[in-house]
């Protein structure tokens, strides 16, 4: 297999690359950070996966220790309750990255861990113990579900352990086998996945919407449509294209990354104005745009690394013309003023503002914002409204230009003419109307 950095990049997989490169910065923090990959087959998907592998930040574990103990926090049956001496003393060793497959048709046994038949076969020593499954084997590495829409359309009870192992960060996993103690271990894995949609039994958003809010990035894959990127990909394949130019990932931890408090009320107001459904969205924006300012070498979030993880975040959580706005609202100049506030504190020293004056320029944007919006909208139905020549009226007063619209601070508004008599000097004719209908029946 190819590696990770001679694979071509294109416009159609670039997204995957950068997804699978925030995923590998997030595991050397410690972080599971969850993408799923989904496009048509022959795009290369599970090779850009697949091919990864060789890149992963190695370990260290607990000698020997199938759980792949970390020696600072042991977490299995075996290690958890020694000493720090004792773990010393059973010394530790640096292993590969955990890169390990569950197929679409595993069993939950071979999962999440089963009765371990060689050890309860040994004529020596019988012993009736338990081998921990492919999850709890890739501890602090990385699990990939090839066809996840097949997983969670065939084996159901597979997608609730991992709706379990991806719930929390990090997740849970119950190992139980008939005869001996049931064991629950903290699982720390990252979930990659791929699937193609148009095959049956077609997207995981809608065979298991759950399951699909738990990938912190779903990404399309698509095919080349230059004529260079094809060309890169037959010299590459036959080894004569001089490769290179990927930059290695940053090993820096996502910590060392600032998010401002005016971003995270950029995020709260687009979860809010655009009714996104999930709150996983949010936090997925916010570790996604910390991994994006990583990557580039940036020492803070801007609202441009905003503007770059919204379509990779929301692409399975909302619908397409909701991430066309919200990616409109940021290019339209609301977060300008964020935007030189935000490169200024990520080049020189922090702000010495408070939290609050710092806040205070966002909700004043995002008011601004908010009435740019509506005079947009305003504008469109003001458009189409005089588009229509049988119920065109003309200029409405104060109004001036096909598609421009009244500011309200502007027009001198005189209401009402006259003034109202009160009720109680009415008399009761005035204003109770009886049906005459009625009264005859
Ligand atoms: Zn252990």
């Amino acid at each position: 297999m190819r590696s990770f950095y001679e694979l071509v990049r294109h416009e159609g997989n670039q997204d995957l690359f950068r997804a699978v490169e925030m995923s590998i910065a997030a595991l050397s923090s410690g972080h599971p950070f969850h993408i799923h990959s989904e496009g048509l087959r022959g795009t290369g998907k599970t090779t850009i996966l697949r091919s990864a592998a060789s890149i992963l930040p190695p370990i260290t574990r607990i000698k020997g220790c199938l759980y792949n103990c970390d020696p600072q926090q042991p977490h299995c049956p075996e290690h958890r309750a020694l000493s720090t001496r004792q773990i010393a003393a059973l010394g530790s060793e640096d292993i590969p990255c955990p890169f390990l497959e569950v197929s679409h048709g595993a069993k939950i046994s071979t999962i999440i861990g089963s009765i371990d038949l060689a050890r309860l076969t040994d004529p020596n020593q019988p012993l009736a113990a338990l081998l921990p499954g492919t999850i709890p084997q890739a501890h602090r590495g990385i699990i990939f579900v090839d066809e996840i829409n097949r997983l969670a359309d065939a084996a159901p009870e597979i997608a609730d352990v991992l709706l379990d192992v991806m719930g929390t960060k990090p997740g849970r996993i119950q190992i139980e086998e008939s005869g001996l103690p049931t064991i629950e271990l903290p699982i720390q894995v990252t979930v990659w996945a791929a699937s193609n949609p148009d095959e049956e039994p077609g997207a995981l958003a809608q065979i298991r919407k759950q399951l699909s809010d738990r990938f912190d990035l779903a990404v399309g894959m698509g095919r080349p449509n230059e004529v260079q990127s094809v060309l890169d990909i037959l010299l590459s394949r036959s080894g004569k294209q001089p490769l290179g130019g990927c930059r290695p990932i940053p090993r820096m931890p996502m910590s060392g990354i600032a998010v401002d408090d005016d971003i995270r009320m950029l995020l709260a107001a687009i979860y809010v104005d655009y009714g996104l459904e999930s709150l996983r969205a949010v936090e997925a924006m916010e570790t996604a745009a910390r991994l994006n300012a990583l990557l580039i070498g940036h020492d803070r979030v801007s609202p441009h690394d905003v503007a770059q993880i919204v379509p990779l975040v929301l692409s399975h959580r909302t619908d397409p013309a909701t991430i066309a706005n919200i990616l409109k609202f940021l290019s339209s100049g609301f977060y300008k003023p964020l935007q030189q506030d935000n490169i200024a504190a990520g080049t020189v020293a922090a702000s010495n503002s408070s939290p609050s004056e710092q806040v205070q320029p966002a909700v004043k944007n995002r008011l601004a914002a908010w009435w740019n919006r509506l005079k947009e909208k305003l504008s469109e139905n003001e458009s189409k409204r005089k588009a229509a020549p049988q119920r065109s009226i003309g200029s409405a007063g104060g109004v001036s230009g096909r598609n421009q619209i009244a500011d309200p601070s502007q027009i001198k508004i005189i209401a009402p003419p006259t003034i109202a008599e009160p009720l109680s000097r009415l008399s009761i004719d005035e204003y109770v109307h009886i049906d005459e209908n009625s009264r005859n029946r």
